[in-house]
């Protein structure tokens, strides 16, 4: 349902709560938020059913980091819970996605999964793109997102965040909005752009079938199948 992600210096839990709060508008049944910083080896995440600030106090005092993703979830594939909130991790705990959007063949993809020895800790369908991903042969993280995406069918906005990758996180859409948001030396993901215009109003809308890596100082943005696009920021207008 909505989606923030954030690439810079500041403390990101904090702001991607907010930009979670900025989204609560549009409807959900729970939040999560996943966090590393350049120096980290890890993710750090956190869940929970129901509101943001349920998931605000779960989030441990020591929950600090300067990358992120975060989201609120509107369930249509498993019911509203801790464990079907997103972001979803792959085993290794490597992989974090966040989804906007219906994948239609979920199920197929889930049982072919499964049937490889996967073990999925949701009912999402969500979770099958992070495993795709997770099992993706490929030495970039964008042509892993990218080969994952090949086998998905249906809709969706996705954010994704690698700890082996943690200079950068990398969007794509089809049929539900992502857009960037342009700062100085930092850089916002968001599925709707009330969650970033607090923090600037340079923007770019990412078109269906566009992908985008960003990192803190830098973005580039190309099509599924691998060519570069140009998307300039346009300014948006905004009455607070
Ligand atoms: N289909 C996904 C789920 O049920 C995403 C729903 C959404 O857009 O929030 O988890």
């Amino acid at each position: 349902c909505g989606i923030v992600g954030y690439i810079g210096k500041r403390d990101v839990a904090p702001l991607l709560l907010e930009g979670l709060q900025r989204l609560e508008y549009r409807g959900y049944d729970s939040a999560g938020v996943v966090i590393t910083s350049p120096k980290a080896t890890g993710l750090k995440m956190v869940k929970a059913k129901g509101r943001v600030r349920d998931l605000e106090a779960r989030v441990p005092k020591r929950f600090t980091g300067t990358t992120g993703i975060a989201h609120t979830r509107w369930a249509t594939h498993g019911a509203p819970s801790d464990e079907n909130a997103h972001p979803h991790l792959d085993a290794a705990g490597k992989v974090a996605v966040v989804h906007n959007g219906i994948i239609d063949n979920a199920s197929e993809l889930r049982a072919k999964l499964t049937a490889e020895g996967v073990e999925f800790l949701s009912e999402t369908d969500t979770e099958v793109i992070t495993h795709l991903i997770a099992r993706a042969d490929a030495e970039k993280l964008e042509d892993r997102v990218r080969e994952a995406l090949r086998h998905i069918e249906g809709t969706y906005g996705i954010a994704v965040l690698h700890a082996d990758f943690n200079d950068r996180i990398v969007v794509a859409r089809n049929g539900s909005p992502v857009v960037l948001g342009i700062g100085e030396k930092e850089m916002f993901v968001a599925s709707d752009v009330a969650a970033l215009v607090s923090h600037t109003r340079q923007v770019v809308t990412l078109d269906d079938g566009e992908m985008a890596t960003i990192k803190a100082d830098d973005y580039r943005t190309y099509t599924t199948e691998g060519s570069r696009t140009t998307a300039s920021p346009t300014t948006v207008e905004w009455e607070a």
